[in-house]
C-alpha cells in the first residue's frame, strides 16, 4: 500500500535508511577488520534481521530473551551481558551465545567454568570510570555508584584464567572523541591486561551513522586497540543501525483551545513514544516548524489520562484539522521496543517501507495484547 493509505498509529521503519545506516558501518568493519554487532535493546525488529544479517556479525543481548530472539531470528554470531544471570536461565544462555560476559568476578566464579565446557567465549564487563557525559546521570555507566562493570578497585588479576576479552560500555549517542577519551583511561586502568586477551568490546553508544560522526577517529581508536595489543575488537551499536530510519504516522482526532491551541492525537507519548517523556527530547516532526516559526501554533498530546502526555509545541502552515495525519521522525529506535498498553492504549501497527516506496504492514495489534498482560 501507499505511504498515505497506512493505518494510524503505525510505526513504519524504512528500509533504504536502515540500509544506509548499514553501508555506513560495514564500511567500518571492512576498512578496520573489526567486528560489529546488532544491539537488540534499541531496536528488535525481526523483519529487519535478514537485511542486518546481510551487512552484520551478529547480534548482542541483555538477556536471555533478547538472546533467544537474536539466535532465532539472525542466526549469527550472539552476544550477552547482563549485570546479573539467574541459575535457572544460564544453561539456555550458554546454549544459545557464543560471548557470554560477566558483571563481577563473583558471576565469573559462579559460571565461568559452564561456558568454558561448552566452548563459548567469556568475557568481563569493567568500568573505566570515565564519565564523558555531563549531566546525563541515568544513561552514564560510569556514574558515581553505578552497578556496570568491575571498576579498577575491584579488579582482581588473578582470577582472570578463562577470560578472553574485556567489555566496557560507558558511552551513550555519542562521538568518537568520547571514545578515544574512554581508551585512554581503559588503558591507564587495565592496559597492562589487555596483551593476555583475545578481543575487547567497545560497547555501544558510539552515534556512528550520525551526520556528524568522526569516522576516521573511530577507525583509529580500533586499529590502536587491534595493532597496540594484538586484540580482535567488537562494536555493538544498537541506535547507529536505525538511527533516523523510521517514523511514527498519527492522525489528529480533534483541536481544543485552552490559552493555546491543542491538537488530540491517536497516539500517546507516554505509551508510543515513551523517550519523549524519559529522555527527555522533542521528536521531529514532518512538515512543522518551532514555536513562533510558522502562523499556526499548536500543543500536541495523546489519548491517555495523563496531563503530562504531551508530545511538544510545534507550528504548522495550516490550522490543523480532524483527519490530517502527522508524521514524526526517528521513531525506529526506543519506539516499538518500549511501549505500552497503559490506559488501554492500542499499540501502533508495524509497517516496513520497502526500498520500491510500496508500504507493507507487518503486525497489527488489538484488544487481546492488552488484555494478555493482565489478570
Ligand atoms: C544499550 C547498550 C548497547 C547499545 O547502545 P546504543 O546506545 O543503542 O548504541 C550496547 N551494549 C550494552 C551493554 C548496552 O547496555
Amino acid at each position: 500500500m501507499k505511504f498515505e493509505e497506512l493505518p494510524t498509529p503505525c510505526y513504519v521503519v524504512d528500509e533504504a535508511l536502515v540500509e544506509k545506516n548499514l553501508n555506513i558501518l560495514k564500511g567500518v568493519m571492512d576498512r578496520t577488520g573489526c567486528k560489529i554487532v546488532l544491539a537488540q535493546k534499541a531496536f528488535s525488529m525481526t523483519t529487519m534481521y535478514p537485511l542486518i544479517a546481510e551487512y552484520l556479525t551478529g547480534t548482542t543481548a541483555s538477556g536471555l530473551f533478547e538472546a533467544r530472539l537474536g539466535y532465532e531470528e539472525m542466526g549469527k554470531e550472539n552476544h550477552v551481558f547482563s549485570p546479573a544471570y539467574r541459575e535457572d536461565e544460564i544453561d539456555e544462555i550458554i546454549s544459545i551465545c557464543d560471548h557470554i560476559i560477566f558483571n563481577s568476578f563473583s558471576q565469573l566464579e559462579k559460571f565461568k567454568q559452564k561456558a568454558l565446557d561448552a566452548g563459548r567465549s567469556v568475557g568481563l564487563r569493567i568500568n573505566p570510570e570515565c564519565s564523558t557525559q555531563v549531566g546525563h546521570d541515568i544513561y552514564d555507566p560510569c556514574t558515581t555508584g553505578s552497578r556496570f562493570g568491575v571498576t579498577k578497585e575491584h579488579f582482581r588479576p588473578d582470577r582472570l584464567d578463562g577470560v578472553d576479552g574485556l567489555h566496557f560500555h560507558t558511552l551513550c549517542q555519542q562521538n568518537s572523541d568520547d571514545l578515544e577519551t574512554t581508551l585512554n583511561a581503559i588503558e591507564e586502568k587495565f592496559g597492562e591486561w589487555l596483551p593476555q586477551m583475545k578481543w575487547i568490546n567497545f560497547g555501544g553508544g558510539h552515534h556512528i551513522t550520525r551526520e556528524d560522526y568522526d569516522l576516521s577517529k573511530l577507525e583509529a581508536c580500533i586499529k590502536r586497540m587491534q595493532d597496540k595489543y594484538g586484540l580482535e575488537v567488537y562494536l555493538e551499536p544498537g541506535e547507529a543501525v536505525a538511527l533516523d530510519a523510521g517514523y511514527l504516522v498519527t492522525t489528529v482526532l480533534d483541536t481544543i483551545e485552552n490559552g493555546m491551541e491543542i491538537a488530540i492525537l491517536d497516539t500517546s507519548a507516554s505509551c508510543h513514544m515513551p523517550d519523549v517523556l524519559e529522555m527527555p527530547y522533542r521528536p521531529p516532526l514532518f512538515g512543522s516548524g518551532e514555536v513562533g516559526e510558522k502562523p499556526f501554533m499548536y500543543r500536541l498530546g495523546g489519548q491517555t489520562c495523563l496531563t503530562g502526555d504531551v508530545i511538544g509545541d510545534y507550528s504548522f502552515d495550516q490550522p490543523l484539522k480532524s483527519g490530517d495525519r502527522l508524521v514524526f521522525g526517528d521513531m525506529a529506535i526506543y519506539s516499538m521496543v518500549k511501549n505500552t498498553t497503559f490506559n488501554g492504549m492500542p499499540l501502533p501497527a508495524i509497517a516496513v517501507k520497502k526500498t520500491d516506496g510500496d508500504c507493507q504492514v507487518v503486525r497489527q495489534f488489538g484488544y487481546q495484547d492488552f488484555k494478555v498482560r493482565l489478570a
